[in-house]
Order: structure tokens, then sequence, then C-alpha cells
């Protein structure tokens, strides 16, 4: 069965989300990371990269939530939503600004499911300059010193997939 939990919380997981889409659109790495998990801001990274190195751009632009269509309280340190969002998207050529995929200045609607976890629960991740796997409580690395990037909030987006839409 749903759980219900209450308005501020699902009010501040919807602002996290729409913060991480549209970071994401506008390719502000720095920021991205403070708002997800690392595993997910790495795979976000590589598809950034992926699709570079083919010569394309994906803008996602104006990622709004409409409805919050569901809110599962998993555990105290993990919560999944069901979004229901509008937003452009669409891939260009990286030097043309052509399009190549979806519709320039064209809003669709998708339904995202979207696992948030306390930013707290994350107590180990992999030094940036180093690789060591480094005790996030300590701030920074151990090993050779760099700072830990600390999240922008208590909650951070662990994970999410599109599960319907155009
Ligand atoms: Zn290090």
């Amino acid at each position: 069965m749903e759980k219900r939990i209450n308005d501020e919380l699902s009010f501040k997981l919807k602002t996290i989300f729409e913060d991480a889409m549209n970071t994401y659109g506008r390719q502000d790495f720095a920021r991205l990371e403070t708002l997800e998990a690392d595993d997910l801001y790495k795979r976000q990274i590589d598809n950034y990269h992926d699709l570079k190195n083919r010569g394309l751009k994906e803008v996602i632009c104006k990622f709004k939530v409409n409805a919050l269509m569901d809110v599962n309280k998993q555990s105290d340190e993990m919560v999944k939503v069901k979004f229901r969002a509008s937003l452009e998207n669409y891939i260009v050529n990286a030097k043309t600004d052509e399009v190549v995929s979806g519709i320039r200045e064209y809003i669709v609607e998708n339904i995202y499911e979207v696992l948030f976890i306390k930013a707290t629960a994350t107590k180990t991740s992999i030094c940036k300059s180093c690789g060591s796997e480094i005790d996030v409580s300590k701030g920074k690395c151990e090993y050779c010193g760099t700072p830990v990037t600390l999240k922008s909030s208590d909650w951070i987006v662990y994970n999410y997939k599109q599960i319907m839409g155009n």
C-alpha cells in the first residue's frame, strides 16, 4: 500500500527533482553533483560525453513537475515518488544547432519514477582527484586532501526513470 507523507517533504522533493533536471539541461555539472547521488551523477556525465563524442547535445529545458502521483516511503532514508512533468526535450547537432531528434519549443509530458535518499545515507564516495574511496563525514579525502562535494539538501536524487511519455 502507498503511504502518504507530509506535504512539506513532497514539495521539497519536487523542487529538488526540478532543480536536478533543469541543472542537467543547463549542463551545470558542478551544481548537479550537489543534487544527486554520485552514481547517477557519473552516469549523466557519461551520457553527456557519449553524445558529445557523436557531435550531439541533448536539450532539456522548462522542466516542471505538474502533479505528484504517488509518494511511497520505503524507509526513513528512502522515498519513491511518481511525478508527472512537462519539459522541452530534443537532441541537436552540437555544431549547427540543428534538431536531429524531437521537436524544438514543443512541450512534452512524461511520468517519472524517482528514488530519493537522505544525503547523509551516502557514507562513502570516490575521490574526484585520486580515485580513493573516501568517508563523506570526514569532509575531505584522507589520501590527497581534496574536499568532498557537499550535497545541497538533506535529500538527493538517487535514481530516476521515465515510465511513460512521448
Ligand atoms: Zn583523493
